[in-house]
C-alpha cells in the first residue's frame, strides 16, 4: 500500500509559478535550473512505482518525506516499511555520465551536452538519512526495526562510472531494473518479524503526520523581487495576461472571452509567490484593478479570514497546496513558450 504518492511539491509549484510569470527571460535560467532538479527528483520517485507495485510481501510506502528531528531536517525520496525492516530508497534521475568520486564524497555528472555538475555522494546521503531515521524510530517507540538503504539510478540514459572501486558503492548503488531483485534479497535477509502489519501501518501514519514539506519564501530563495513578475489576469485563449474587469466579470481585450472566476488562478499565483496575506491595494496591484470597491467586493466573495485592521488590514488566502492548484497542469502542458 502506498500511503503517500509522489506528487508535485509545494516548492516545485512555487518555482513553476515564478517561471511562468517572469518578465525578464534572462533571469529565468536560475529558476529553470532549480526547476530541473525538482522535476528530475519527481521523475525519479515516479519511476520507483512500477518495481514497488510488483513487491510480493506486505508493505507500506511513503514518497518524498521530509522530517525534522531536533532541528535537523532530513528528506527521504521513498521509504518502504514492512514488519521485518524499513528500506530507504534514494532515487537519482541523473542522465549522461555519472562518476562516483568516492575519495571526495561527491558525484560528478557530465550531461550529454558536456555540462558538468557536482552533487553530494548519494550513498553518504542515504546513510545519513538512515542514522536520522533510526533515531526518529527510537524516539517514537519503533527501536527494533532494522533500516536498510539503497540508491537507485532511475534514468536509463545514465552511464555509471566508479572512479575507484568501492565495495560500499558497488553494494548500494543499483539501476532501476535491478530494484525488484534487491527487494527480494533484502526481504530474504531480514526474516524476523518485529511488528504486525497493523503496527507498520500506524508507523506509516505517524511518519505522514510528521511530514513537513519544504515551503520556502520563494522570493528570498530565488533572490527575485515582486517587480520581476508579470501581473494581471491570464486569458486561456490568448495565452497572455490580458483579461480586464468589465461588466461584473473578467473580459479579454483581444478575444472577448468572459470568465467570472478568471482572477482565481492569479490569486493562487500570488499565494505561491508572496504568501497568504493580501491587502486591498495589493490585490489591485496584482490584478490590475483601479477600483478599491471592486477589489473589496472580490475579497468579500472569497470569505477569507482577516488579520489587522484599518489600513493594515490583511486578508488571508487559505488555499490548499495539494487541492487548489490543478490549473497549473494546463500550463505544464503548454508547449507554446512564446508568452
Ligand atoms: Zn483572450
Amino acid at each position: 500500500m502506498i500511503l503517500k504518492q509522489p506528487k508535485f511539491s509545494i516548492y516545485q509549484k512555487m518555482l513553476e509559478c515564478a517561471d511562468f510569470r517572469m518578465k525578464d527571460l534572462s533571469k529565468r535560467s536560475y529558476v529553470d535550473g532549480l526547476l530541473y532538479n525538482e522535476r528530475s527528483g519527481l521523475l525519479g520517485e515516479e519511476s520507483l512505482l512500477f518495481p514497488i507495485s510488483k513487491i510480493d510481501f506486505p508493505f507500506v510506502a511513503l514518497c518524498n518525506l521530509r522530517l525534522i528531528l531536533k532541528g535537523v531536517v532530513f528528506q527521504m525520496d521513498t521509504i518502504l516499511l514492512s514488519p521485518r525492516f524499513a528500506l530507504i530508497i534514494e532515487a537519482k534521475h541523473y542522465t549522461g555520465q555519472v562518476w562516483f568520486e568516492c575519495d571526495f564524497d561527491q558525484v560528478r555528472q557530465v550531461r550529454p551536452g558536456g555540462e558538468e555538475r557536482i552533487y553530494d555522494d548519494p550513498v553518504l546521503q542515504v546513510e545519513e538519512q538512515k542514522y536520522l531515521l533510526e533515531l526518529w524510530l527510537q524516539l517514537n517507540g519503533y527501536e527494533n526495526l532494522p533500516v536498510e538503504t539503497v540508491v537507485v539510478m532511475t534514468n536509463p540514459n545514465a552511464q555509471l562510472k566508479l572512479q575507484k572501486p568501492s565495495e560500499l558503492h558497488k553494494k548500494k548503488v543499483i539501476t532501476l531494473p535491478r530494484l525488484s531483485k534487491r527487494f527480494r534479497e533484502i526481504s530474504d535477509y531480514f526474516d524476523e518479524e518485529f511488528y504486525s502489519m497493523d503496527q507498520v501501518r500506524s508507523l506509516g501514519e505517524s511518519l505522514l503526520r510528521a511530514d513537513r514539506p519544504y515551503c520556502p519564501n520563494i522570493l528570498e530563495r530565488t533572490k527575485l523581487s515582486s517587480d520581476d513578475f508579470k501581473r494581471g489576469v491570464w486569458c486561456v485563449n490568448c495565452k497572455d495576461f490580458c483579461m480586464k474587469r468589465a461588466r461584473l466579470s473578467w473580459e479579454c481585450d483581444r478575444c472577448g472571452l468572459r470568465d467570472r472566476n478568471a482572477h482565481l488562478p492569479a490569486l493562487k499565483d500570488y499565494y505561491l509567490l508572496f504568501g497568504e496575506e493580501i491587502s486591498n491595494s495589493q490585490l489591485r496591484w496584482w490584478l490590475g484593478l483601479e477600483s478599491s470597491d471592486v477589489a473589496g467586493y472580490l475579497l468579500k466573495k472569497l470569505n477569507l479570514k482577516k488579520r489587522g485592521r484599518g489600513r493594515s488590514l490583511k486578508h488571508l488566502l487559505g488555499f490548499d497546496y495539494y487541492k487548489d492548484f490543478d490549473y497549473m497542469d494546463a500550463r505544464r502542458h503548454e508547449k507554446d513558450r512564446g508568452y
